[in-house]
């Protein structure tokens, strides 16, 4: 029966409203603000709750039009019209980068605790709170299967080793998501197998993680549809100042932090391989999920990468402790605005030289000066790229540096 789903309808204050058809994000705020004239400030934003309880903010049409998605899912499945209670929710202002910060507390000298930086670091409000919220859209999204003719490509996002990236318009949901086009030699039974291991990021839910839509073969090529980060990845930020950089790192800690305990490394742990959005997200992508697309990449791409740690440049064994290189490698990199192994203005590219990976291996790690960047910033760097891997410090260490202590590390 066409058009027997219930409309949705929201509730605010106590008071039903049945949303209209082309309602937009910005009439909803104005209801907001008629219906509860008291507030102060003007509400920015709102949040409701999902089928799980947790609470999903929603500051754009894009979010409003997943929020009412998600009405109708609930309609359609209980039959009736349930009304969906929505808070209003006012915006800190952002700074230069868009990344909200906390300037006072950057980093945390080692063992020494720092009350008002892992405050704010474990802080539930501001836009960081969207840091513990799953984004109704992925899940709604990746129930459906994504396939080409839903996509619309807008521009090019940038070009990888192997891959393009297309910031992409999906007819259906109205997302606008990246889509990764990669041509790969891999045999039906390969391209099975990535997409079975693909399937893992479904699962992957954290806000310190890249969301995923879905991914589909067509040809020799595959798409892997991932959330869109409108500010990007931090390989074209420059020098990025220490407070901004501290809370970007305690972002990639964290999104490691949860990939490791879910037993995946990283493997490509670099500025380009962070984004950030404007509601002040930081989150990892292009991890190494799929072991059967490392290896058909690598058919094509023989893999050293610059930020690689000089244990696995060597052929050694590969632990969390070189991502811990990685790690060190990047911070340095985003503070100083430059690959620090090669001069100004050079970047590191695919074909890595000969030289480049002997000096990696065999000099004394370079490091930030005391006269531009704080000890701990310095301290940090240092012990993440000691050129012996065991001497690096473990996750625990390095929660407990960040005053991420509370956090739950299950490997070390
Ligand atoms: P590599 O292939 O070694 O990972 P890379 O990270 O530079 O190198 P891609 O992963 O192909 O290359 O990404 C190319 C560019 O596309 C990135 O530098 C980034 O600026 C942009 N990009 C990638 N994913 C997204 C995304 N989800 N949202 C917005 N921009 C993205
Ligand atoms: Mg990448």
């Amino acid at each position: 029966m066409a058009n027997s789903v219930p409309p949705a309808v929201v509730r605010i204050d106590g008071k039903e409203w049945v949303l209209p058809l082309e309602v937009s994000f910005r009439t909803v705020l104005d209801v907001l603000a008629q219906v509860m004239p008291a507030l102060n400030p003007l509400p920015t934003a709102f949040e409701y709750e999902d089928e799980d309880g947790d609470r999903i903010t929603v500051c754009s049409d894009e979010e409003l039009t997943a929020m009412i998605s998600f009405c109708h899912w609930r309609n359609r499945h209980s039959g009736r019209s349930h009304p969906l209670s929505i808070y209003p929710k006012a915006k800190k202002k952002k700074n230069k980068l868009n990344l909200e910060v906390n300037t006072r507390a950057p980093l945390t000298s080692a063992g020494k605790s720092n009350p008002s930086s892992s405050e704010s670091m474990h802080s539930r409000s501001g836009s960081f709170r969207r840091a513990n919220e799953k984004t109704a859209l992925v899940k709604l999204i990746s129930e459906g299967q994504i396939t080409r003719q839903d996509l619309q490509y807008l521009e090019i996002l940038g070009h990888g080793n192997g891959g393009t990236v297309y910031r992409t318009f999906h007819q259906p949901s109205k997302v606008i998501m990246a889509v990764k086009v990669i041509a790969l030699d891999a045999t039906q039974e390969e391209q099975r197998q990535i997409m079975a291991e693909l399937d893992i990021l479904h699962k992957c839910d954290s806000s310190y993680i890249i969301g995923f839509y879905g991914a589909f073969f067509a040809e020799n090529r595959i798409s892997i549809c991932a959330e869109y980060m409108d500010g990007g990845s931090l390989d074209g930020y420059g020098a990025i100042p220490e407070p901004v950089l501290g809370r970007i790192i305690v972002g990639v800690v964290k999104g490691l932090n949860y990939l490791w305990s879910l037993k995946i490394m990283h493997r490509d742990i670099k500025p380009s391989n962070v984004l950030v959005n404007t509601q002040g997200c930081v989150k990892l992508c292009d991890f190494g999920v799929s072991v059967q697309l490392l290896t058909s990449l690598t058919k094509t791409f023989i893999g050293t990468n610059a930020y690689m740690a000089p244990e696995r440049i060597l052929g050694g064994e590969y632990g969390i402790h070189s991502e811990i290189w990685s790690l060190g490698l990047s911070t340095l990199e985003m503070a100083l605005g430059r690959f620090p192994y090669l001069p100004e203005g050079s970047k590191p590219s695919s074909l890595v030289p000969f030289e480049l990976l002997q000096c990696i291996v065999n000099e004394k790690p370079p490091t930030l000066s005391l006269e531009h960047f704080s000890p701990s910033l310095i301290e940090f760097t240092q012990q993440c790229m000691q050129k012996l891997p065991k001497a690096r410090p473990g996750i625990t260490a390095l929660l407990v540096r960040l005053g991420l202590n509370k956090l739950t590390s299950t490997i070390e």
